[in-house]
């Protein structure tokens, strides 16, 4: 099975881990194989079953951290994070993507025999949660608790052994936001101004109009942005211009893939503006310390996510404890604010960078983009439920070029799923376990 993984998560396992050299060149081959189309269904191996390699994959919760004794609490941990989740909507097949992956990262570790913590979660502030909370009639609150718990399960169901799931409504984790806040304000780098801009709901920030699309619409969502004019309060990014282009060329390996580090210092050098980190419109969120009029921008808040694994109630103690994370693993869509607002944020507060940025690329559906209006959604709880976690697992890991876009047709899935795992894999464990009941 190791030799059938695709060369490209192999290249990015090593690449993540330099003390191991991967040099095993496996075969991509793309050939579909004539299986019937039942035969996944009534296959044993599409029911999920936990690798037998993974010591921690027990209950999710804080297993990893605990079962390894003092020897492993010794070593230096390997973090790793997922993005913390929108909880604007129930999990789709591009957070379980990034999610796989990550666990599938995280059980190499572990097999190199490091302390890992996989660090996931939701974030569950700003407006677009508010609005979809009372579109569901419920209470932001209500609604955050139904979300996050589908996630939790979905992760479940995908055999993921992460160490802590991380909410952003968790009262420990705005005691670290108002510290952080704090740190950065001490720094001068916050200040008050009044702004006027074209504003995307969906991605809850303004934009720069020479990005959007004609009418005005955000690249990403395809909506009109509306003019919005409110007192913010402004982080100095451009401040930390030259220290960000230091970092990126003294350190190429903090963004990867290496054409997505290209796409960022582009970036960079077409001039950084400072941003908004506060909403005077937005009452879903954590409050701004030194004005209650206002609540810290849902990026601002959500970061700090990633610098508490371990439930701390102080950043200091966050700090101390697991920080920085070795990898974070994200959707190419939000590296911005991953490989430059987040490590300006860290600079200013004084903290460490994290290692690694890693932006996995888009799925498709049967080669087209998938949304909601096109009705051609991938949805990862039927998928589970029809062919098992390792069939998933198994097809995503394999199929999608880490790093690249990849797509998933349901003709392509139980075609690989039944060559590889069905009849390669399970017909070597049948002869195997043919062969032990007959020679005792
Ligand atoms: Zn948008």
């Amino acid at each position: 099975m190791a030799a059938r993984l695709n060369h490209s998560i192999q290249n990015t396992l090593s690449l993540l881990n330099p003390l191991c050299s991967v040099t095993t060149k496996a075969t991509h081959s793309r050939n579909r194989l004539p299986f019937r189309r039942s035969f996944v269904l009534s296959s044993a191996y599409s029911k999920s079953r936990r690798a037998l390699f993974c010591s921690c994959a027990t209950s999710g919760g804080t297993a990893d951290l605990q079962s390894d004794g003092g020897e492993a609490a010794a070593r230096e941990a390997f973090v790793l994070t997922t993005p913390l989740y929108y909880v604007n909507a129930a999990p789709h097949m591009g957070s379980a993507y990034t999610t796989i992956a990550a666990d599938a990262i995280a059980r190499f570790q572990r097999l190199l025999g490091k302390k890992v913590i996989l660090v996931t979660g939701t974030d569950e502030h700003g407006e677009k949660i508010a609005t979809a909370a009372a579109a569901c009639g419920e209470s932001p609150n209500e609604h955050c608790d139904i979300v996050s718990q589908q996630y939790k399960s979905l992760w479940k169901d995908l055999d993921i052994s992460y160490g802590k799931f991380i909410r952003t409504t968790d009262p420990k984790h705005e005691a670290i936001v108002k510290e952080f806040y704090a740190r950065v304000l001490a720094n001068g780098d916050i200040y008050h101004a009044d702004y006027e801009g074209l504003y995307c709901v969906n991605c809850e920030e303004y934009k720069d109009e020479k990005e959007l699309l004609e009418n005005k619409c955000c690249p990403v969502h395809l909506k009109p942005c509306i003019q919005r004019k409110e007192e913010n309060y402004f982080f100095a990014l451009s401040k930390y211009q030259k220290k960000l282009e230091e970092t990126l060329s003294s350190n190429p390996n903090f963004v990867q893939p290496s054409y997505r580090l290209n796409e960022v210092q582009s970036w960079i050098k077409s001039g950084l503006k400072d941003f908004s980190i506060s909403r005077a419109s937005v009452e879903w969120g954590i409050p701004v310390p030194n004005d209650k009029r206002q609540t810290i921008y849902v990026w601002f808040d959500a970061l700090l996510g990633y610098a508490e694994e371990n439930g701390q109630t102080s950043l200091q103690e966050a700090v101390s404890s697991g920080w920085p994370a070795a990898l974070h693993l994200i959707g190419k869509d939000i590296l911005r604010f991953h490989a430059v607002y987040w490590p300006a944020m860290l600079m200013s507060a004084g903290l460490d960078l994290p290692k690694m940025v890693f932006g996995h690329g888009f799925l498709t559906k049967d080669g087209m983009k998938m949304g909601k209006s096109l009705g051609n959604t991938l949805e990862p709880n039927e998928l589970v439920q029809k062919f098992g976690s390792d069939a998933v697992r198994y097809f995503f890991l394999r199929e999608v070029e880490f790093g690249n876009d990849g797509d998933y047709s349901e003709d392509r899935f139980i075609n690989i799923v039944n060559a590889h795992l069905a009849n390669t894999i399970g017909n070597l464990n049948c002869k195997y376990c043919h062969r032990i009941c007959t020679t005792r």
